[in-house]
């Protein structure tokens, strides 16, 4: 299909395709029986990932950046009739809850220079559940490793506390680089993630003042990098956290109540 179409491997549009059918269907399987469900995949570039999810029985509404797939994209279009929309575009300026429609699931092997912010988005909607049902995502694998990190390690931070306070997230296994063609530089992985329920009165924005307040200087203790942030001090002794402690030892429930304390002293 590739060279049929003469797509040749584009690195600006983060272009790393897979073509074992094995593993595609490996990735479609994550989320669960799609019989019936709507999938909204971003960049299914010649379609590879796209066909997998057509074969469990999926309607699929799909963005693409690059026009030079289209014609790829359209033969699956006819293979699945009327089971397959294409959307021309950047991932990044459409409303993919209106295209997809509540209870989406979304899929997507992401192009690395865009899903870091696609997956914030997808997280800091104000409004808790979200229109997606599940995200299934492939990433690099330390970014992977970042979104399902716990309290204590390196890797813990910023992402974790957003990706844990909403939502269950897993690693549900690794990508070994030479899967990609052409092969990236470093190895991936694909994170699952299902909406939590939210605790009543916890800001996104708050969560994510707080968040970047601590971890900002995340070697410093937090009585010295909350101390820019009006009301944080406090509530720490409201919740009771030792202001020694450094953010990376925070649980993501200890970050939620320092925020709900935040919040519960401005009223
Ligand atoms: N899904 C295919 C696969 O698994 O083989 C392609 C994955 S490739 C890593 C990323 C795809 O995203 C490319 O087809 C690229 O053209 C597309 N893309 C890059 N930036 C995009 C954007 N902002 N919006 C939509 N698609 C984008």
């Amino acid at each position: 299909m590739i060279a049929r179409h003469g797509l040749s491997a584009s690195r600006a549009l983060g272009q790393n395709f897979l073509l074992d059918g094995q593993l595609l269907d490996r990735i479609a399987r994550v989320p669960g029986p799609l019989a019936g469900a709507t999938v909204y995949e971003v960049g299914p570039g010649p379609g590879g990932l796209t066909r997998a999810l057509l074969a469990t029985g999926a309607h699929v509404v799909a963005v693409e950046r690059d026009d030079r797939c289209l014609p790829a994209l359209a033969e699956l279009d006819a293979a699945f009739p009327g089971r397959l929309r294409v959307i021309p575009g950047d991932a990044l300026a459409i409303d993919e809850a209106a295209e997809a429609g509540a209870g989406a699931h979304i899929v997507a092997n992401l192009p690395y220079n865009v899903g870091t912010a696609l997956l914030v988005r997808w997280l800091t909607a104000p409004a808790w559940p979200p229109f997606w049902a599940s995200l299934t995502l492939m990433f690099q694998k330390e970014v992977a490793e970042r979104i399902v990190a716990r309290a204590g390690g390196e890797a813990y931070g910023r992402l974790a506390v957003l990706a844990q306070w909403r939502a269950r997230a897993s690693l549900a296994f690794t990508v070994h680089r030479s899967a990609f063609v052409p092969p990236p530089k470093v190895m991936s992985a694909v994170v699952h993630l299902v909406p939590a329920a939210q605790p009543a009165g916890v800001d996104v924005a708050t969560i994510e003042a707080l968040t970047a307040a601590a971890f900002g200087q995340r070697r410093k203790m937090l009585r010295q990098s909350l101390k820019g942030m009006a009301g944080a001090l406090t509530a720490l002794d409201a919740v009771g956290i030792d202001p020694a402690r450094r953010a990376e030892t925070l649980s993501v429930d200890e970050f939620v109540r320092v925020a709900r304390a935040i919040e519960a002293a401005r009223w």
